[in-house]
């Protein structure tokens, strides 16, 4: 690769006190053996923060679909991985628990059925790698097609996970005007399961032509992104 040099030109009294500075944080960088600082972070209550992304389904299990083909669990990929960026960015942790289009199941044999084990090992994902919070992605399908808008729900008696579900559906609200968007008591097994604060982020219905419209747009998908995000540092940062 071409290296680029940019060369400054200074004349006069500016370039006698820019000669100065680089002296002196040359001294400086040379007494004290360090080099330049690091930039502060912009939100520093995520730095260092684990969090488990999980895409719902994968693999066999498709998810919520339809008949064209439009497939749950292909939407959730994207939109968690658009997630795991911003809070790389952010400098906290994220651990997607699929990176592709397969089941967990095989990964946690111990239950019984094959649903359960793939929902187990997604959890036993988040408690091995001491994960701060687990936040479940889907997408909602139902009979009626005048239904939408986001649901997050959380698990009875666990006011940590309450209180991420309403971070979270706080900043969703901003996403797109549809209604039916709340958050929920839901009496779901990875939400029992969980021993950190988790919620299950349903972020609109395939089944409402004008959602899935949206949903399939990358913009849209990184709306949706960037608001779990969001609702994620306001639940760091203790809103
Ligand atoms: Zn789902």
């Amino acid at each position: 690769m071409r290296k680029r040099i940019l060369v400054v030109v200074v004349t006069g009294r500016g370039a006698i006190g820019l000669l100065l500075a680089t002296s002196v944080l040359l001294l400086l960088v040379l007494a004290t053996g360090r080099t330049m600082p690091a930039l502060a972070p912009l939100y520093p209550a995520m730095v260092g923060k684990v969090i488990t992304v999980d895409p719902g389904h994968g693999g066999i299990d498709p998810g919520s679909h339809d008949s064209e083909g439009i497939l749950e669990k292909d939407i959730v990929l994207e939109i968690a991985r658009d997630v795991c960026h911003l809070l790389a960015r952010a400098r906290a942790v994220p651990i997607l628990t699929r990176h592709g289009d397969w089941e967990m199941s095989p990964l946690w044999p111990e239950e019984k059925t094959r649903h359960r084990q793939d929902l187990a090992a997604r959890i036993h994902i988040a408690h091995r790698t001491n994960s701060d919070v687990f936040v479940s992605i889907h997408v909602n399908k139902i009979g009626s097609k005048s239904t939408s808008g986001a649901i997050v729900f959380y698990s009875k008696n666990k006011p940590e996970s309450k209180r991420l579900a309403t971070c979270i559906q706080q900043a969703m609200k901003d996403v797109a005007p549809f209604r039916g968007r709340s958050v929920l008591e839901g009496d779901y097994y990875v939400l029992n399961a969980a021993n950190i604060p988790a919620v299950i982020v349903e972020v609109g219905f395939i089944s409402s032509p004008e959602e899935k419209e949206l949903l399939l747009t990358p913009s849209h998908r990184g709306r949706l992104a960037d608001a779990i995000f969001r609702g994620l540092l306001s639940f760091f940062e203790g809103l």
